[in-house]
């Protein structure tokens, strides 16, 4: 299988005003198509800045990081425009990147149509649950098309249930459409349906 992601002797060092934080110091790990990993590590131990060395959001202070293919991001928050309807929401990205041709609309309107997300495009977000506001956060980063997906702690706003619900649910659609995937937690009951590297301080 061909190795979307390979991370060697990563190390991350921030040098803040109270002195030197080493955050991260000789993480290993890689990424093959069609795979789900999960980085299991307690709050602090780096995973956020593990995610953001992989969307280059911040230079690795050594190690080295190959990346074939794009990479689409879905963070804690849903962060849902409230101002935008459901469709206007997921279009988003597209728009930005200056990609909103027919062929995507027609992608969007598949993954709305195939994960139930339809009848609810006119919408706005204050009308849904938290729930299905995240599903509406896995789509928005879907419409982009990325190859592989970053998910930070992506259902640590959820109450219980709906997290057994929409973890299971987002496990799917990321299998049914092909795409390989990083979650990071430090909730072991979500990483165990996943193949699981920890994070060498976990607790
Ligand atoms: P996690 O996502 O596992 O909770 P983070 O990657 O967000 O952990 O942060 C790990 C540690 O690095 C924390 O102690 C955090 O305060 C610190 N940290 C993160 N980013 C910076 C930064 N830009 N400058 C200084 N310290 C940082
Ligand atoms: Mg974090």
């Amino acid at each position: 299988m061909k190795e979307i992601i390979k991370v060697t002797d990563l190390s991350q060092t921030f040098y803040t005003k109270d002195g030197e934080l080493e955050v991260l110091k000789d993480i290993n790990f890689s990424l093959h198509e069609g795979e789900i990993l999960t980085l299991l590590g307690p709050s602090g131990s780096g995973k956020s800045t593990i995610l953001n060395i992989l969307t280059k959001l911040l230079k690795p202070s050594s190690g080295e990081v190959i990346i074939n293919g794009n990479i689409g991001y879905m963070f804690q928050k849903d962060h849902l425009l409230e101002w935008r309807n459901i469709m206007d929401n997921i279009t988003i990205g597209l728009e930005i990147q200056k990609n909103k041709d027919l062929k995507s609309i027609e992608r969007v309107e598949r993954l709305l149509k195939t994960y139930g997300l339809w009848e609810y495009r006119n919408m706005y977000p204050k009308e849904l649950s938290g729930g299905m506001r995240q599903r509406v956060a896995l789509i928005r980063t879907l419409a982009v098309n990325p190859d592989v997906l970053l998910l930070d702690e992506p259902f640590s706003a959820l109450d219980y249930q709906t997290r057994l619900l929409i973890s299971d649910d987002v496990y799917k659609i990321i299998k049914n459409e092909n795409k390989s995937a990083i979650l990071v937690t430090h909730d072991i009951s979500e990483a165990l349906c996943t193949k699981v590297q920890p994070l060498k301080n976990v607790v």
